[in-house]
């Protein structure tokens, strides 16, 4: 739910430069009337395929255009994924988000493995949340059916200062995937990066593009850029708290029912700072000590913080029904492959041991090969 009143530039902007003490207030104010504001949803973030990107996002130490210390990693097994939910789940998360580094979503086998992680990471009583690049109608639809919960593809800023930071993209086709998601029935989360270099004019304009949205985010992250070394934006300044703390009121004024999400940069943030940012409604936070790539408090120190501030983890499927978990066809011809990979491989075992002394190997070109 959008709050009408302010559907102009000039509004968002007074707004968003009113006396910080007032918009603080009048956040706090419109967070009470529509959640419970000694609740924060904690969400683990993991980059289940990591760097190598074609794309060519300023901030992104993914991009394979950049010489960042980050080492690409192909994507992960399913089950290490379910391990790393489990963790989360037992540290007090309620949403598993899955990044993977891609222009967009292809059809093969690793998309058969992402389904497969949503099945499984659903059926765990979580909230499932991917971000995977452009993503088509009839993907949308797939993950729907495997129980995801919610896709996240953020518009990072306005539409005039987004071809300052990515040229291999275009801003409608960010909307594009995000109306994909929508068709869907998926929730979606869609938000911003601060401190890019960006004018306060830019950080209105792309709330204003979620202000006439026919229906805006479920979900807004406001993210504080972490300038990482060998990307365009290394020299970025750290962006000031009170730009965070004015961002995030006024996103709580502008979108009542959304949860906005304190999102990267928190280390860079003191305890008061984040405060500031849950009383001006920001209720929920990235949980864990890394956000894809990049730094994050620790779950011990989050739960310090949360005592401290008398924060409880707001449980899963506050804001929505559990999705149901449909069964995959692409998924289920993958995990029956995987056994007759594995009845392959016992059964050659079988005959090595069996071989006993009078084993002697058979040639390589003799062996079936057991690549898919
Ligand atoms: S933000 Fe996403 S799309 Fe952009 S370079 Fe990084 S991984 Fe690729």
């Amino acid at each position: 739910m959008e709050n009408k009143k302010y559907q102009s530039k000039e509004a968002i902007l007074e707004l968003y430069n009113s006396p910080l003490l007032e918009l603080i207030y009048k956040a706090a104010t419109v967070h009470r009337e529509h959640h419970n504001p000694n609740e924060v949803q904690l969400s683990s973030l993991i980059s289940i395929k990591t760097g190598g990107c074609p794309e060519d996002c300023g901030y992104c130490p993914q991009s394979a255009k950049y010489n960042t210390e980050v080492e690409p990693h192909k994507m992960m097994e399913v089950c290490d994924v379910v391990s790393q939910a489990k963790n989360a789940k037992a540290n007090g998360a309620s949403r598993l988000c899955m990044g993977a580094a891609w222009k967009n979503i292809r059809d093969n086998r690793d998309f058969d493995k992402v389904v497969q992680m949503v099945q499984e990471v659903t059926n765990l009583d979580m909230e499932v949340c991917c971000t995977l690049g452009m993503m088509t109608e009839d993907q949308a639809q797939r993950l729907k059916n495997a129980g995801l919960y919610a896709y996240n593809h953020n518009l990072d800023s306005s539409r005039e200062f987004y071809k300052d930071i990515i040229s291999t993209r275009e801003y409608d086709e960010r909307l594009e995937t995000i109306d994909n998601a929508k068709k869907a029935g998926i929730s979606v989360c869609s938000g911003g990066i601060i401190g890019m270099g960006e004018s306060v004019e830019d950080r209105i304009g792309m709330l204003q593009t979620y202000q006439l949205m026919e229906t805006p985010p479920d979900s807004i992250p406001i993210n504080a850029l972490v300038a990482v070394e060998g990307t365009p934006l290394e020299e970025q300044e750290p962006v000031p708290i009170w730009d965070m703390i004015r961002m995030i009121a006024t996103t709580r004024i502008l979108f009542p029912t959304s949860v906005v999400r304190l999102s990267a940069g928190r280390t860079q943030m003191s305890k008061e700072g984040q405060a500031l940012c849950f009383m001006a409604g920001a209720s929920s936070i990235f949980a864990g000590d890394k956000l894809l790539t990049t730094p994050n408090p620790e779950y011990n120190d989050d739960m310090e913080l949360f005592k401290l501030l008398g924060l409880t983890p707001t449980k899963p499927f506050q804001n929505g029904e559990k999705p149901t978990v449909g069964e995959d066809t692409g998924v289920n011809e993958m995990k029956q492959k995987n056994a007759e990979k594995e009845e392959r491989l016992a059964a050659r075992s079988i005959q090595f041991n069996k071989a006993g002394d009078d084993f002697k190997p058979r040639k390589f070109s003799e062996v079936d090969s057991i690549q898919e």
